[in-house]
């Protein structure tokens, strides 16, 4: 697990074991969203619509954060994440998995 240094202490990062890309229906979105998922150490699935940016851990919604922007910003975040996995294509794919 890393650990980096922020402002006056060490923060640890759950390494990520594992990311998915998964098409499925968005409770939110009420259609069908890719959404970026990974799996942390401690923490277990997260899951990023790539829709809306709403995102789940281990089956639960998280709870929206109280900031500017952040749908967007989870949305570029998941969307990017998708693209370095090389899994983003314009193309709707019914499922789609990369270890
Ligand atoms: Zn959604």
């Amino acid at each position: 697990m890393p650990c980096v240094r922020y402002a006056n202490g060490f923060v640890c990062m759950p390494t990520i074991k594992e990311r998915r890309v998964r098409v499925m229906k968005c409770p939110t979105c009420k259609r069908r969203r890719r959404f970026y998922c990974w799996f942390q150490e401690w923490y277990g699935w997260h899951m990023t619509c790539t829709g809306c940016g709403e995102q789940w851990q281990d089956g639960e919604m998280c709870p929206r954060p109280f900031a500017p922007r952040w749908r967007k910003e989870n949305i570029s975040r998941a969307k990017s994440n998708i693209k370095e996995m090389g899994l983003w294509s314009r193309k709707k794919s019914s499922c789609v998995t990369k270890k």
